[in-house]
């Protein structure tokens, strides 16, 4: 894994906020392209019913990103510990609203099924199903312990899952800090 791929791995209305990294040139965004959410999309396992077998098109980046600006907005907030702004919450309302889930119900020759599925073109129904994640996300009690990465340059957030869990990834700014902490222990003392 290189420090260009999408970190994943926490709920996903994390790790859609998560797809902005900062690098040495500020901000990143790596769901800039169709091609490049096309390569998210494909590493979000819960997301595939919603993708079937549609392709991204340039059309469905910006309703992406537009939920993805509300989440980070309301998480920062509760970062922060102030209110989270009015225009992000009804923003994540509002892209639900824009693609309902409906179940569909069948007969697969023994036993009704029912399967959940949006109507829309494939950036709407995205940014409806991650603001419905967002929701169920920005609910859970387990919000109050969201924490951002320890690395100076780092802006991911993530939800530790035992108390002392301080970076990210291990394998990126755990190690990161790790050999920071040793060149500056082992740093030639100046005459
Ligand atoms: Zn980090």
């Amino acid at each position: 894994m290189s420090d260009t791929d999408p970190l994943t791995g926490e709920p996903l209305a994390l790790d859609l906020v998560n797809t902005r990294p900062l690098s040495e040139h500020g901000r990143t965004d790596l769901l800039g392209t169709p091609e490049q959410l096309a390569a998210w999309l494909a590493m979000e396992p819960d997301l595939h019913a919603e993708v079937r077998d549609a392709e991204p098109i340039a059309a469905d980046v910006a309703p992406v990103h537009a939920v993805r600006a509300n989440v980070d907005a309301v998480l920062r907030a509760l970062l922060t510990g102030v209110r989270p702004p009015k225009a992000a919450l009804r923003g994540l309302t509002d892209a639900q609203r824009a693609a309902p889930a409906t179940r569909e119900l069948d007969w697969d020759g023994t036993a009704v099924t029912a399967t959940t599925r949006r109507g829309g073109r494939l950036g709407v129904r995205l940014a409806a199903r991650l603001a419905e994640a967002a929701a169920d996300l920005l609910t859970d009690p387990g919000i109050k312990n969201l924490r951002q990465c320890e690395a100076d340059d780092c802006v991911m957030l993530f939800l530790p899952a035992h108390p002392r869990r301080r970076w990210c990834s291990p394998t990126r700014c755990g190690n990161r800090a790790r050999v920071a902490r040793y060149y500056q222990r082992h740093k030639p003392v100046s005459a």
